[in-house]
């Protein structure tokens, strides 16, 4: 079975615009984040935010492979974070390519889940990444915009050379050369 969404890549504008608050949690949104599971487990990723499935709503479907199944977080913030952590941080928009970048190491994030309960925990290492990756989408923010000058000058030409390169070249040397997961 396809994926029930094509996810937006680089490029879009969808993905640089900053998403509004959820207000409503019906059965359309429960549909959404379902489908968007299914995106997210063939892509394959961690995390997948509403703004790479082209829709500007702030929430993002996650699942760190613990066991706990996929997750739903629905008008997230961070209200706290703490340390510094460097991570190889790739994403499906940005297709093939990632990056070591120092984020904070853990993070308190507050939100709504699916059955509209507040929630609040506190994250570490992965899932901290995870959660702040994701929040970035929903801002407009891509890990492109974490880069210094260089390394950002380096990725946008390879961004390039893969439009020219088209759609239906397979480019199997872009994968990462290091095989941690990817975020999304
Ligand atoms: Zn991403």
């Amino acid at each position: 079975m396809s994926s029930p969404y094509t996810i937006r890549i680089v490029g879009d504008p969808v993905l640089r615009q900053r998403a509004d608050e959820v207000t409503d949690i019906d059965g359309r949104l429960v549909k959404l984040c379902e489908d968007m599971v299914q995106t997210m487990y063939e892509a394959p990723g961690l995390g997948l935010a509403a703004p790479q499935v082209g829709v500007q709503k702030r929430f993002f479907v996650y699942d760190l492979g613990a066991g706990d199944g996929s997750q739903v977080l629905i008008n997230p913030v961070i209200t706290e974070s703490d340390g510094e952590w460097e991570y190889y941080e790739g994403c499906l928009s940005v297709p093939g390519m990632g990056f070591d970048i120092v984020r904070p190491k853990q993070v308190h994030v507050t939100g709504i889940d699916l059955d509209g309960n507040e929630v609040s925990f506190e994250a570490d290492e992965l899932m901290a990444r995870l959660m702040q990756h994701e929040l970035d989408h929903l801002d407009g923010v891509l890990l492109l915009d974490h880069l210094d000058d260089e390394q950002r000058r380096e990725a946008k030409k390879a961004i390039r050379q893969r439009a020219m390169a088209g759609p239906e070249d397979e480019l199997p040397s872009a994968e990462p050369k290091r095989s941690r997961f990817r975020l999304r």
